[in-house]
């Protein structure tokens, strides 16, 4: 990665964050603007350390999501743009396909109403497969009604983002890693001079001689930490970031052959996860889960990760005592699951019978940014949101990219540039 920082450089645009959506923006928009300097900055000593590099690795059709969303349209949209990138520059995938198995009466009725939400959403060649011709798709899985996504796959979204940095640097774009931004000022000199580079973007680490980039446009695409990236250009605070952990279990070795395609629950309508779901990895791995629990600490990947600045905001945030009055049986009920993994097993035996607790072990864990607003209602689509000043209205925030947004990353790519090249005026 380029680290050589210049004090005298000035840039057109700094994007804060290197995860996919930064990747994958700022690549979208030095093939737009070739002339344009634009720097990713990542807090990280590597890209993709957080969500992106901790997901399931699904690439999604677009099934779940509300008709006419930005979550729906984007989605579709971006899982052909994400197949093209993956076959022109031979990203490994696998379009596995995927099954939506129902187990009662109720989600029968809702693989139905799933289909028609899939249709609206113009998801590809979905089908509804009845009880007995589940085990053509899924030979050990059972079910009462299925739904069948055969454009459904499989990447290492990680790998993805790090080609889309390749390309952005390829075309002239820099990255800083171990660059933490902590605020943004307004530089003096600028003042009243709006052909200069108003906006110092600040760290408390050094690159070269200098721990600040002048800019004269920011955008922010931090996951975890977008509430307190938008307070430092004076946003509001809401929507909140609370995380959420999402446990894995994987499947051993000698039982690999149970699970070939990706075999999902029907979701529980009152919570926005998709439930613990089997999931084949490029690698050939199986991964169980994910299940969705508190975490102490906005990048808390296990229960012992407790950070105590994370714990007090959350304490402080009346939102999350609503959420957690709502959801408090549910909560309860994953927590349990998650110290007692054969329970969640329990569940898996529903669709695929021949799996044991023996058969599994404690896998890897990835931390969902979940945006709550101020009455704590779970936020569902993509926000992206921009304020007023000197640099409020230089400054583009993407405060909530939830799944899918690693597959809808180039589309989400294309909306952010839209916005920017029309607000502006790149
Ligand atoms: C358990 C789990 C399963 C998922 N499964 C899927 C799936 O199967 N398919 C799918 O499409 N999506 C999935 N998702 C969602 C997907 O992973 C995310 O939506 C996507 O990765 C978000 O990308 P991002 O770039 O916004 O965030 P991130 O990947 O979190 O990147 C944000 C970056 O900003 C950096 N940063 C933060 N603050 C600062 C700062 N102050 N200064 C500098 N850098 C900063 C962070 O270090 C980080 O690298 C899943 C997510 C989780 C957690």
């Amino acid at each position: 990665m380029n680290e050589i920082f210049s004090t005298c450089s000035m840039y057109d645009l700094v994007i804060v964050g290197g995860g996919i959506v930064g990747c994958a923006t700022a690549r979208e928009l030095i093939m737009r603007h070739p002339n344009m300097k634009i720097a990713i900055t990542e807090k990280e000593n590597a890209l993709a350390m957080h969500q992106t590099g901790h997901n399931s690795g699904v690439v999604h059709a677009g099934i779940y999501y509300t008709p006419g969303s930005m979550k729906a349209k984007l989605c579709v949209e971006g899982l052909k743009l994400s197949y093209e990138y993956f076959c022109k520059n031979n990203i490994p995938h696998k379009k596995i396909g995927k099954l939506i198995v129902a187990q009662n009466p109720a989600e029968v009725k809702s693989i139905d109403e799933l289909f028609d939400k899939g249709m609206k959403n113009k998801v590809p060649d979905l089908q509804i497969i009845e009880k007995d011709c589940i085990s053509k798709y899924e030979p050990k899985c059972k079910g009462e009604k299925a739904l069948w996504s055969p454009w459904t796959g499989i990447v290492d979204w990680a790998v993805v983002c790090k080609s889309f940095a390749e390309d952005f640097q390829k075309m002239g774009g820099e990255i800083f890693l171990n660059f933490e931004v902590i605020g943004f000022t307004e530089m003096m000199e600028s003042k009243g001079k709006s052909q200069l580079s108003p906006i110092s973007v600040q760290s408390k680490n050094r690159v070269r001689f200098s721990s600040c980039i002048p800019t004269k446009y920011v955008l922010t695409c931090a996951g975890l930490h977008s509430d307190r990236l938008a307070v430092m250009t004076g946003c509001d605070v809401n929507p909140r970031i609370v995380p959420f952990r999402g446990e894995y279990l994987l499947l051993n070795d000698d039982k690999r052959h149970l699970c070939t395609t990706n075999v999902y629950p029907v979701p529980d309508p009152r919570f926005p996860f998709l439930g613990v779901h089997f999931t084949p990895r490029v690698s050939n791995e199986i991964w169980l889960g994910p299940n969705a629990v508190l975490a102490f600490a906005r990048e808390g990947y296990s229960w012992f990760d407790i950070n105590i600045k994370d714990c007090i905001e959350m304490a402080k945030f009346p939102g999350l005592y609503k959420l957690c009055y709502r959801y408090f049986l549910l909560g309860c009920r994953e927590a349990i699951k998650s110290i007692f993994y054969p329970l969640t097993v329990k569940d898996l035996q529903k669709f695929i019978p021949e799996i044991t607790y023996k058969d599994v072990k404690r896998g890897p864990a990835g931390v969902r940014a979940q945006a709550l607003d101020k009455n704590g209602k779970l936020v569902d689509d993509f926000v992206f949101d921009g304020g007023t000043g000197v640099i409020g209205s230089r400054v583009l925030h993407c405060r909530n990219a939830p799944s899918p947004a690693a597959t809808s990353s180039m589309a989400i790519a294309k909306f952010i540039a839209d916005k920017l090249d029309r607000d502006f005026k790149f």
